[in-house]
């Protein structure tokens, strides 16, 4: 099965791809995670990039749709995955299509939130360095600093400063928002109501997959 999780940024796609996949036992494709971890590794795709995410804006198309088609072509990714932040504009909704085939996409779930909390989500979002574990400002780990579920770093994103914000969502009402209407008129569109507790969407999230078939 092959989905793809839509929703601004603080929607909680992190969180909820990370239950699903392992819910699903495939693998979580985040064009976001990839491009950190280049900027991390210092690699040249991680040089090019580096200063469009801080602030927060998109990476071209031609590059993500590199890095995602190489990711398919990993044997781990042919029996499914889920689609994280990824595509963000027409143009990379056509190479998905190129990449999978147009009947490649099962569902896309969009998670719905209101812009308010997202900047409050988001503003005291933590993460953790190396395993991308969140937390929230207040929590234990990110007042110490350390995550607890691997030992690594946590701090807070250069994008998730309030203006390299209010940037993330101007693109997603641009570029990425006209997609809901994309996959709609294919079908393949539900939305849930990203605000609430997460356990909650969750169960949402697995109900409406249960509708399509996927359980
Ligand atoms: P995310 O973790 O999905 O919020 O992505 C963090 C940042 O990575 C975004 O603000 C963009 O700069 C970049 N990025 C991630 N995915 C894409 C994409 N599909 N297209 C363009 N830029 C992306």
């Amino acid at each position: 099965m092959r989905l793809i999780l839509l929703g601004a940024p603080g929607a909680g796609k992190g969180t909820q791809a990370a239950y699903i996949c392992k819910r699903f036992g495939i693998p979580q494709i985040s064009t976001g995670d990839m491009l950190r971890a280049a900027v991390r590794e210092h690699t040249g795709v991680g040089l090019e990039v580096a200063s469009i995410l801080e602030n927060g804006q998109l990476v071209s198309d031609e590059l993500v749709n590199r890095l995602v088609r190489e990711r398919f072509e990993q044997a781990d990714a042919a029996a499914g995955a889920l689609l994280d932040g990824f595509p963000r504009t027409d143009v990379q909704a056509e190479a998905l299509d190129a990449i999978l085939g147009a009947d490649g996409v099962k569902v896309c779930v969009n998670l719905d939130v209101p812009d308010a909390l997202v900047m409050a989500r988001l503003t005291s979002r933590r993460v953790c360095q190396e395993c991308g574990n969140i937390y929230r400002e207040s929590d234990i780990e990110a007042i110490s600093q350390t995550c607890s579920n691997c030992g690594g770093d946590v701090v807070q994103r250069a994008d998730d400063l309030p203006e390299a914000i209010t940037r993330r969502l101007e693109a997603y009402e641009r570029d990425t928002a006209p997609l809901l209407s994309f996959y709609e008129r294919r079908g393949l569109l539900v939305r849930v109501d990203g605000d609430q507790d997460a356990h909650d969407v969750t169960a949402q999230l697995l109900s409406v997959l249960a509708e399509r078939g996927i359980s």
